[in-house]
């Protein structure tokens, strides 16, 4: 093979998939400078949080470079359509395969990529993690010892900050209608962004067959939840529950509770790819 003959060797592609969360976000901060052709992706289900519309903006800004958005043709309203109208829930999310995880992987392709992956040193849970050969996922927190104070101060020293829908209160990124948001949640949504929730509302299908009703929270359709006496109920349980967490936080630093926060939800736990 002479100088001018064309490598046979397929190129590496280098690949983040941010969500629009706390980690991946300093994840692609910290990337910035250290692997040149990076590519920055983001699932879009077309339903996120405005917040996150907009602080992946400022992100990619920041970047210098494009974040490029997957799904622009077919976002959730099109693959309910395709699953016959059923809501996603955590027995049947098909929101997170046929909206993060296929176009992730379709963007992927088969040539071969190093997905950088958001999990911190102080964690062990897992994220995710292709299937597919061609991908080999990495850790840079991980490998680094950067733990939740260091992506607190990766996201201030750039001045981006944190993701702003946790100023009042929602836990992670995502669809605003996500069925893994706590009641205090849908509380928190419902006061700060009522359009919001009125568009989750109106996806809702109640009817007198239980095999055809539909509603976000198991049991409790959102016409009910917003009801006065329930959002007071709501609000007491989570007070109650603050209480007791406060008294369990003993001589924890403050920034080891922060760093666990979604690990001491007593709720359903969300997805890594919509979360991280
Ligand atoms: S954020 Fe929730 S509703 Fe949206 S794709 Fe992920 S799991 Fe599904």
């Amino acid at each position: 093979m002479t100088k001018d003959t064309p490598s046979l060797v397929p190129r590496t592609r280098h690949i983040l998939c941010m969500s629009g969360g706390k980690d991946s976000t300093a994840l692609a901060l910290y990337m910035r400078d250290r692997v040149q052709n990076m590519e920055y992706v983001f699932c879009d289900t077309d339903k996120e949080l405005t917040e996150t519309y907009e602080y992946l903006n400022r992100v990619e800004a920041f970047l210098g470079k494009k974040i490029v958005r997957l799904n622009a043709k077919a976002g959730f309203d099109h693959w309910l359509e395709v699953f016959g109208g059923y809501l996603p829930s955590p027995h049947m999310r098909w929101c997170t395969k046929m909206l993060k995880l296929k176009p992730f992987e379709e963007y992927v392709g088969e040539e071969p990529v190093v997905s950088y992956v958001g999990i911190r040193a102080d964690e062990d849970r897992v994220g995710y993690i292709s299937t597919k050969p061609n991908i080999k996922a990495v850790f840079p927190f991980k490998e680094d010892g950067i733990d939740f104070a260091g992506v607190m101060k990766i996201l201030q020293d750039s001045g981006i900050g944190m993701p702003p829908y946790l100023k009042w209160g929602r836990t992670h990124s995502g669809c605003y209608f996500c069925f893994f948001q706590r009641p205090i949640e849908w509380v928190r949504l419902l006061e700060t962004h009522p359009d919001q929730f009125e568009a989750a509302q109106k996806y809702e299908k109640i009817t007198d067959d239980p095999g055809k009703t539909f509603t976000w929270v198991q049991g409790m359709p959102l016409s009910d939840l917003r009801k006065p006496e329930t959002i007071a109920a709501i609000k007491r349980r989570y007070e109650d529950h603050e209480e007791r967490r406060k008294l369990n936080r003993g001589n924890k630093k403050l920034v080891e509770v922060l760093a666990g926060m979604e690990e001491e939800d007593d709720g359903p736990k969300a997805c890594l790819i919509c979360q991280l």
